[in-house]
């Protein structure tokens, strides 16, 4: 059995060093806030190359608490990519503004950033550009286009921890990034954890005061904030894991080009495409195949774990019918999510693996040839 993540084998790979970080919390009573808290931010930041990282409950509220302190709110635009997870998009609601969709690259599967400037009003007041997969989107682009129109950058790096274009790190080009620290994305917690990271000292101290009731300091209320917290357990652990996270990334990019290796050659699959000048994080390695959804309970049966991200486009998801888009507004999203699928990705994979899953797909698509001919045949 071949799970999509093993939580379990990278636990086990480290459990002295996790073990006697949550011992230490709980000994210490260091629950909310504290030093391990504090400790955990400063080693981000430090490791990151970034001057502020104000951690908060999960990846979600980052980038919720971002565009309330940027002053996003009713009546404003916030643009994003057509294919994320729910938050880049639901977190744009939630300001009070409304969401507006690129479709995505077809070569690289994030936000084309070609048609951005089409969607840019007088109201739009951000674009949030999701680096999907782990790989970076034309940052550089997507930057000058922002700038030329006065409107703020913000990178949701949920999916991209130390990945890089020219040499700068996610989250480095816009005024802010968020991060999360989902259990299952590169740099996981054991449960919910997120945070913001800026080299802006006016909008980290206000996401700081927003993201703790509204107050720097206990019962200083300065504005009305909400809850959203990195605890002291998680902030531990993260710690306890931040030391391995940039060989967990090499580790993630062997096993992408193992996958290439192995699967290399097969006219019925494409393999995620490498964008010039970028260092990649594989937080996912997505594949374009044909019969995508027969391939999928093919290598379910040979004990491999598939997944699909995402089975539907944002804008066509029931949450956004409000506003009536049809496919031929995302023709690129549309298409490749009848045959985008997510292969087993994660650090600790072994080449033994990687070599049974390939052989797997090709056993699969030789298995349909056989098919086809025996078809043939028979109605010859
Ligand atoms: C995981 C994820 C988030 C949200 O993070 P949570 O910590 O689960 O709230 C946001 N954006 C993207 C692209 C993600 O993959």
């Amino acid at each position: 059995m071949i799970p999509f993540v093993d939580l379990q084998a990278q636990y086990n790979s480290i459990k002295g060093d996790i073990d006697s970080a949550i011992a230490n919390v709980i000994s210490d009573s260091a629950f909310i806030g504290g030093k391990y808290v504090k400790t955990f931010e400063n080693q981000f930041a430090q490791l990151y190359g970034v001057k502020h990282m104000i951690p908060c409950a999960n990846g979600t509220d980052s980038l919720y608490i971002l565009m309330k302190m940027l002053g996003i709110g009713h009546g404003d635009e916030v643009i994003t990519v057509a294919n994320s997870w729910i938050s880049s998009s639901e977190t744009i609601t939630q300001t009070g503004a409304t969401p507006v969709f690129v479709d995505v690259h077809p070569e690289y599967f994030s936000m084309d950033e070609k048609q951005l400037e089409g969607k840019i009003t007088l109201r739009t007041k951000a674009v949030i550009a999701v680096h999907l997969h782990g790989q970076m989107c034309e940052i550089d682009t997507i930057g000058s286009i922002c700038k030329l129109h006065n409107i703020h950058l913000i990178e949701d790096c949920a999916q991209a921890h130390f990945s890089e274009y020219k040499g700068v790190r996610a989250g480095l080009t816009g005024i802010a990034a968020s991060f999360s620290f989902f259990p299952g994305k590169n740099l996981g917690a054991y449960g919910d954890a997120g945070c913001m990271i800026t080299n802006d000292d006016a909008l980290a101290e206000k996401c700081r005061m927003y993201a703790n009731h509204g107050a720097l300091k206990k019962h200083h209320h300065q504005i009305e904030g909400i809850n959203s917290r990195l605890d002291g357990l998680q902030a531990a652990i993260l710690s306890a894991k931040l030391p391995y996270i940039l060989d967990w990334t090499e580790k993630r990019n062997k096993n992408a080009s193992l996958y290439n290796q192995y699967l290399s050659g097969l006219k019925e699959i494409i393999l995620p495409k490498m964008r010039p000048e970028s260092k990649h994080s594989y937080h996912l390695y997505v594949i374009r195949a044909k019969k995508r959804n027969e391939l999928r309970i093919y290598l379910e049966k040979l004990g491999i774990e598939t997944l699909i991200h995402y089975p539907t486009p944002l804008p066509f998801l029931p949450a956004y019918q409000y506003l009536k888009h049809t496919p031929a507004d995302f023709p690129v999203a549309y298409e490749l999510q009848q045959d985008i699928l997510s292969l087993p990705m994660y650090p600790e994979m072994t080449e033994e693996m990687i070599a049974y899953i390939a052989n797997g797909i090709k056993k699969f698509y030789a298995e349909q040839l056989t098919h086809n001919a025996e078809r043939i045949t028979h109605n010859a």
